[in-house]
């Protein structure tokens, strides 16, 4: 059952179709930033307009697409960002004093909301998603009906196979996807739905999978 005091905010931002999340508590008013980039500013507004603080920084993977507005919030704000500890060594020009190195099953608290960081590597080594809830969002491991690249620096597609059809597909069918892209018509899922339509997670075997990359 959803926490009725679960905050998610989902906003397309920059010229890449990326997704900047918020997520925290409503009633205290707290909440994590996930992916922050291109716009520190419009983030910044966003959490102004609604009362918001930002307690930390959350990352899903290296990207700059999903990085490059790190620094930015960090000369407004002195929080934590948690990065994976696999992602860590790919991370340039994150300040040591802010970085927060998790594993998988650490939990971020804030507000009272508990969230949780699952290790899916195949699209970087430390790619993460993040589940609180009835919610999961999703980074560059699973679109809606398609899943990250793994021909970038550090990319894995034996890695990736496993994180969709051991980690992922393992999550409760009632889970909302929530992506690190906007790249579909629908902007997010859950985790029955892209069990039955999206083909990256219907796969059987790695070779199939490996087939449908090409290799
Ligand atoms: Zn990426």
């Amino acid at each position: 059952m959803t926490n009725p005091d679960l905050y998610i905010k989902q906003m397309p931002i920059g010229p890449m179709e990326n997704f900047v999340y918020f997520i925290g508590s409503k009633s205290k008013k707290e909440v994590v930033v996930v992916d922050c980039a291109w716009d520190v500013n419009a983030i910044l507004k966003v959490a102004e307009k609604e009362g918001l603080k930002i307690t930390a920084a959350l990352v899903s993977h290296y990207h700059f697409d999903h990085t490059n507005g790190l620094s930015g919030l960090l000369k407004h704000l002195d929080i934590p960002v948690y990065i994976n500890k696999e992602e860590a060594p790919w991370m340039k020009g994150l300040a040591a004093s802010n970085t927060k190195a998790v594993g998988s099953g650490d939990s971020v608290k804030v507000g009272g909301i508990d969230i949780k960081c699952l290790h899916t590597p195949g699209h970087t080594p430390g790619s993460q998603c993040f589940h609180v809830d009835d919610a999961l969002v999703s980074g560059d491991t699973l679109f809606i009906n398609a899943c990250g690249r793994t021909d970038l620096p550090g990319g894995d597609p034996k890695q990736l196979y496993e994180s969709l059809t051991q980690k992922l597909s393992k999550l409760d069918d009632k889970t909302i996807v929530y992506p690190g892209h906007n790249y579909a018509a629908q902007t997010s899922s859950t985790i029955g739905d892209q069990k039955k339509s999206n083909p990256f997670m219907k796969f059987t075997s790695l070779q199939q999978f490996l087939s449908a990359f090409g290799y």
